[in-house]
């Protein structure tokens, strides 16, 4: 009866559907296909597979699962079941969905509907409405905020600094809100900064303000796109993210994908779409311009000083007043940490890691992963993708530390952005220092397979630099920039050694093996870079990664020196509700720089947090942030 059938309306989550790799149709993510279908029918204990509508479900998250102890490998799905679709089109299955009891892990009511109405609805309802704003789905534009505009006449102006992925999504809800946004980059837009890049890599010219870390985009655009992240991936604000990614061309695989990534042939166009989309709005955005300081009176931000670059030569500096400024500039702004500072506000030390990138060749981690299916793997073009890892070590062992006096007696060693394919890049924005990342493009078809090596540090670590106060962590980081940079013997040259002679302390001194670094690599002891027990911490956690990943230790495996920005090594205090610096009014400190975030998805979702609570203080949004 109706009333019988309406407990099961809405939408079902089937999880832990398992398809093996030979009855994977493809790589089309969002396909139901006929193994899926039977795996379905096994959970709705439904007789004829073919028989069941493919309508009536919904691909919501597929990952590749070759773990050894597995007998062979497969796709995982999670798929979600729109119960009257499914019983409208196959009215057979309510006998079958009628019998079962919904049960966490297997089955799950997700609770109402997915259309826009819905959305609407929960807008006004719900706490967490900003995230629903950009929930736009069923055709609608994951922007669709028109009703929410507020109809004041005077638009606050907002200086948003910094587009990385903190500020673009801040400068996007505010600009959707109605604000005057102005968004202030210090480096150059992606084509110009492309071929900035280019010339640092192929003839040794580092542009100061437009390289890896500085220009459109933020640190992640010539990155590996990875998109994974820690603050929870089914939440709405992450999907907010991810959905708004795919609205400027990210495909859609992203939403489905257990690990989803970009890589930097992707994100180059997107971040063309989302500066398109900002500038239809109305956002003034100006390249090439360097924020110096912030105006600020009577513990009230008035406005920031500028100085903008034109043909190289940096103009004077320039005063524009702004009734609020969005602090996005990443971490490797550390003249912004100084300015702040000047300026009394409240700044923090904070824990993050320190260590080297190691290189292995990619077909040895397949191998390591895979086992005989590693031959499949086709340089990405196959359904198996480019194998990573992620390995971590906890360290208890009181010997390995000096400083254990101090207290310190635990740490984590851990694996650290890890690009499968890709290739080492250098970081550095000052010439006299190195510093090393990673970055892929979307295929991962190099040979390479690179991945942080890191350990934990503390300000008990920085010893004498805590005399800098809380800038002592960017000191620390410096420190060891500084070292490798000696190491390699300038030009951007990377000191590297054999994990196996690091094992063993001794110097690479026969032939060093290839590296994906196009600048150049030179046998140095890393011993020499870190304190002995950090140097520890290293060798003792590699040895445990080879037991993971047997094999890991080998001749071709390189470690690279030093990779020390990981995350900001401060914190900029703030508010928790409404996202203001506590020590200046209208200064919103948001994202990797500041503190709050590590990675894409986390710095985009806390700059669109910010956005919000920006836009509330100005009464253009009236929900809780
Ligand atoms: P940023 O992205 O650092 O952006 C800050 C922006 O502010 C920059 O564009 C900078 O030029 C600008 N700026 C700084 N100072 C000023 C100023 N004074 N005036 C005006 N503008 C200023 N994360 C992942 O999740 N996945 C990955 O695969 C990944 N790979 C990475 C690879 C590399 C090579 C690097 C460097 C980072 C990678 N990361 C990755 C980390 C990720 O890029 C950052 O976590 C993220 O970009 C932080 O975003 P953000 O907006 O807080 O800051």
């Amino acid at each position: 009866d109706s009333k019988e059938k309406s407990k099961f309306e809405g939408t079902w989550r089937l999880f832990k559907l398992a398809v093996p790799l030979d009855q994977d149709p493809g790589k089309d993510f969002l396909e139901v296909s006929d193994g899926l279908l039977q795996e379905i029918a096994k959970v709705l204990k439904f007789p004829v597979a073919s028989l069941l509508p493919r309508e009536a479900f919904t691909v919501v998250r597929k990952s590749f699962d070759a773990r050894k102890k597995l007998k062979e490998p497969k796709f995982v799905h999670t798929v979600d079941m729109d119960v009257q679709k499914l019983i409208s089109l196959e009215p057979r299955c309510w006998d079958f969905i009628s019998r079962m009891e919904p049960k966490v892990g297997l089955v799950e009511c997700v609770h109402g509907g997915r259309d826009f109405d819905d959305l609407m609805s929960i807008v006004r309802d719900c706490k967490e409405n900003k995230e629903a704003i950009l929930n736009g789905e069923n055709g609608h534009s994951a922007f669709s905020t028109e009703l929410y505009r507020n109809q004041a006449t005077i638009k606050p102006k907002i200086a948003v600094v910094g587009s990385g992925p903190s500020g673009l999504f801040a400068a996007l809800v505010l600009a959707e809100l109605g604000a005057d946004v102005t968004l202030i980059e210090r480096g150059q837009p992606v084509e110009k900064r492309g071929r900035d890049i280019g010339a640092l890599v192929v003839r040794r010219i580092l542009e100061l303000e437009s390289n890896f870390c500085f220009g459109e985009g933020g640190a992640g655009t010539w990155s590996d796109g990875k998109l994974v992240t820690r603050i929870g991936r089914n939440s709405g604000s992450v999907l907010a993210v991810m959905r708004t990614l795919v609205h400027f061309g990210a495909p859609k695989q992203i939403l489905i994908d257990g690990k989803p990534h970009l890589g930097t042939d992707r994100l180059v166009p997107l971040l063309r779409n989302f500066r398109q989309h900002l500038q239809d709005l109305g956002v003034t955005i100006k390249f090439g311009t360097r924020v110096d300081d912030l105006v600020i009176k009577d513990g009230h931000v008035l406005g920031v000083m500028v100085s903008e670059s034109a043909d190289k030569l940096r103009l004077r500096s320039q005063k524009t007043e702004y009734d609020a400024v969005i602090l996005a500039v990443g971490h490797s702004a550390r003249d912004i940490y100084e300015m702040l500072l000047a300026h009394n506000v409240e700044l923090v030390p904070k824990d993050f890691a320190v260590g080297l990138r190691i290189e292995h060749p990619q077909e040895l981690i397949n191998s390591i992963q895979y086992a005989e299916l590693a031959s499949e793997v086709c340089h990405g073009r196959g359904k198996i993708p480019v194998a990573d890892y992620k390995v971590s070590n906890y360290i208890d062992k009181e010997d390995l530390y000096e400083v254990s006096d101090s207290g310190v007696t635990n740490r984590s060693c851990y694996s650290f952005c890890m690009c499968p394919g890709g290739q080492v890049v250098l970081t550095s924005t000052n010439p006299s220092e190195i510093c090393i990342n990673g970055m892929s493009f979307s295929r991962r078809a190099s040979k390479w397979a690179n991945a942080a090596v890191v350990v934990t540090v503390t300000t008990k670590d920085f010893g004498a630099l805590n005399d800098y106060g809380p800038l002592a962590g960017v000191e620390f980081q410096k420190e060891f920039e500084r070292r490798a940079a000696m190491m390699g013997g300038g030009n951007f040259i990377v000191p590297v050694q054999t994990v196996t002679d690091f094992l063993e302390n001794k110097l690479s001194v026969t032939s060093v093996p290839p590296s994906s670094y196009r600048l150049g690599v030179k046998a140095g002891n890393l011993h020499q870079l870190y304190p002995v027990h950090i140097t520890e911490a290293l060798r003792h956690s590699l040895v445990t990664f080879d037991k993971e990943l047997p094999g890991f230790i080998c001749k071709e495996a390189l470690l690279h020196g030093v990779e020390t920005r990981t995350s900001s090594p401060i914190q900029i205090l703030r508010n928790i509700d409404t996202y203001e610096s506590t020590s200046v009014e209208g200064l919103y400190p948001v994202g990797e720089g500041a503190g709050y975030a590590g990675g894409i998805i986390s710095a985009a979702v806390d700059g669109m947090h910010a956005g919000f609570a920006a836009a509330k203080k100005f009464s253009l949004f009236h929900g809780d942030v």
